[in-house]
């Protein structure tokens, strides 16, 4: 028998999706308005606990609305982490500010200790301002990724926050369902934790609305203007009136249709991506030169996507592993090409980056989905076991 095709990460429609489609087909409410928007909005706050939520097209408009609720200008500059997706980064240059970038840890997140020291060292509070001595401009937040579904530290990034007065927007595209266990932040969830937070149901990720992201928050004020700003920034619901420039970024009430079904299913999805990683785990364990990063220990994370480190020992280097796993029918995939290395960036202000080359060099992605099953993961160890 021929092998099947291994994706990387796909989705899995096998709730209530078809129903819940079908019912706003029927009842023809498949724009932005319609009852299944309101509702996932609601449901999405009370599953990850947040005061509430606003839906948009997408995690990179969620992000783009999250960093101007945040009152990010053309004026400011924003830290955020090289090692991640350039949609993170893209939004901060939609609005005319800048980033600067940091080097991860070996979570993959920001790495907080060189966060500290840039602002400690490289920075000065002016009237409360964080201001960059080498361009003299405001720094005015950070934007932390919580990678693969991993928490960032997010202890540590709120005590610098705090202390050099910077808005925390997190993006939480990657983790939804990823909470904190123990500690100060205990039962929080990723993307609640800083000033405004991001959700993303692309294809790929953990539960998916085709396309579509959600921006959560405890702040009132905040909620309000984002929801402002995703529906053409409406100053009257008859009368066409505009206060500012706003967007149009809101859900549209098939995508919801589709996430509330795929929220349904989440806490299951969490289940199966937990079981499948620790059995690559506990068999990857035995192959020299290859192991999985883990996720950190004070949370429960979702799972989403797993981290094959490969070392020295193993025979194959990471493009090496790509090609010979494709040629397995196994889609693998490097993490993403550092962001400060990208034309759009190359001028843009870096930290002492050090550790995310290292990682951006040994790191291949393996199939995830919460469809895989054990005979893929398997198939999959076995490949690894004899490169050829
Ligand atoms: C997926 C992702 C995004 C963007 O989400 P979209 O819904 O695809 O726009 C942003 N940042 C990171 C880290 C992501 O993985």
């Amino acid at each position: 028998m021929s092998q099947k095709f291994i994706p990387l990460s796909v989705p899995n429609l096998k709730g209530r999706e078809l129903e819940y489609v079908t019912h706003a087909v029927k009842t023809e409410w498949v724009s932005t308005g319609g009852p299944y928007v309101n509702e996932f909005e609601e449901k999405t706050a009370t599953y990850v606990n947040s005061k509430g939520a606003v839906s948009c097209q997408n995690g990179t408009a969620g992000l783009h609305i999250a960093l101007q609720v945040c009152g990010v200008t053309k004026d400011d500059e924003v830290i955020v982490p090289t090692l991640t997706f350039i949609a993170a980064v893209n939004p901060v240059k939609y609005i005319g500010a800048e980033p600067v970038f940091m080097d991860c840890d070996d979570s993959l997140a920001i790495d907080t200790n060189k966060l500290l020291e840039f602002c400690k060292n490289e920075c000065r509070l002016v009237d409360g301002r964080l201001i960059n001595k080498k361009t003299k401009k405001h720094i005015r937040a950070v934007l932390v990724v919580h990678v693969f579904g991993n928490m960032a530290d997010m202890e540590k990034i709120m005590e610098i926050a705090d202390e050099f007065n910077l808005q925390v927007v997190e993006d939480a595209t990657e983790a939804i369902g990823t909470y904190y266990t123990k500690g100060k932040y205990k039962d929080r969830h990723a993307g609640t934790i800083g000033n405004v937070g991001v959700y993303s149901y692309n294809g790929n990720k953990i539960i998916t609305t085709g396309g579509g992201g959600m921006i959560v928050s405890d702040d009132d004020k905040l909620l309000k203007r984002a929801k402002h700003l995703t529906t053409q920034a409406k100053s009257d619901e008859i009368y066409y009136t505009h206060d500012e420039i706003g967007y149009n970024y809101r859900m549209t009430n098939l995508q919801a249709a589709l996430g509330l079904a795929q929220l349904e299913q989440l806490e299951d999805f969490i289940k199966t991506k937990k079981n499948n990683y620790e059995l690559y785990k506990e068999k990857i364990k035995d192959i020299a030169g290859l192991s999985l990063l883990e996720f950190k220990d004070n949370t429960r994370s979702n799972y989403w996507f797993y981290a094959l480190n490969i070392d020295k020992e193993y025979p194959l280097n990471r493009d090496e592993v790509i090609k010979y796993l494709s040629s397995k029918k196994v889609q693998a995939r490097p993490i993403w090409g550092l962001i400060n290395e990208q034309k759009p960036y190359l001028n843009n202000q870096t930290y002492k980056i050090k550790k995310a080359k290292q990682y951006l060099e040994h790191i291949v992605n393996i199939p995830c989905s919460s469809n895989l099953t054990k005979e893929d993961i398997l198939y999959i160890v076995e490949c690894l076991k004899k490169p050829k």
